[in-house]
């Protein structure tokens, strides 16, 4: 059944697709995979023990001052994150799902899929673009750095920009991954507020109802070519 079936095998995937895996069966993490048994997926360097390498001494360190957890595993630059501190790092698919399960993210859902899929995070109306789009933007975005991890912006909308190039282009209007917006469906405004300060603006913010903020249905959104994605983002602010 095609509404249950979204998980895949390590070697059905192909290059950009987005997948996803259940953490604690409560929340889905994100990333695109770009070959090679890797991933390219943005992490919340606070609460995410997972380690990094730094890449000034090579050496193995662990985020927000956690001990570390684990020892690298047989990918030499798994967990690398080559601009500090923006979270969006490169993972092999094992340390990305943890012992749990990959599912691939589905684009061009129809809405009777979307309204059926009870949990955000899964699936979404917008189109994807070409492999070779996805993988430049996530790629471009690990080399040169993406905007801090938070509800606002989180592994979901990263994942969802890379497939789609699409940005709200309406600096109130700003907004999140379906799943954040299942957890929080409001308050939002004062996280917003305070974001402002730095450089920001997400994907998609939403109504209440997750369908009527669908990256495929929302007028707000514009694509952003990678690379003006920054400028982009300032441009809002003025
Ligand atoms: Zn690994």
């Amino acid at each position: 059944m095609e509404l249950f079936s979204q998980k895949v095998k390590q070697s059905e995937l192909e290059k950009g697709d987005h997948v996803y895996t259940w953490r604690k069966n409560m929340y889905t993490h994100h990333g695109i995979f770009i070959g090679e048994g890797k991933l390219i997926h943005l992490v919340n360097p606070k609460a995410d023990g997972i380690l990094h390498i730094s890449t000034a001494s090579k050496s193995w360190i662990s985020s927000g001052g956690r001990k570390k957890e684990k020892t690298p595993c047989a990918m030499s630059d798994c967990g690398l994150e080559k601009v500090a501190g923006t979270g969006v790092r490169v993972t092999c698919i094992d340390c990305f799902i943890k012992k749990g399960s990959l599912y691939r993210f589905k684009y061009e859902a129809s809405r009777e899929f979307l309204v059926a899929k009870l949990r955000g995070g899964t699936c979404n109306t917008a189109r994807s673009d070409p492999p070779e789009e996805v993988i430049h933007r996530a790629t471009y975005l690990l080399e040169n750095g993406y905007i801090e991890y938070d509800l606002i912006n989180n592994c979901e909308d990263f994942a969802l920009y890379c497939k789609t190039g699409l940005w709200s282009k309406d600096i109130s209007y700003q907004g999140r991954s379906s799943q954040a917006n299942m957890v929080h469906p409001t308050k939002m405004e004062d996280k917003v507020g305070s974001r402002m300060q730095r450089f920001v603006t997400a994907i998609p913010r939403s109504c209440s109802k997750r369908e009527n903020k669908d990256l495929g249905i929302r007028e707000d959104v514009v694509k952003v070519a990678v690379e003006e994605l920054s400028s982009f983002g300032l441009s809002l602010l003025r």
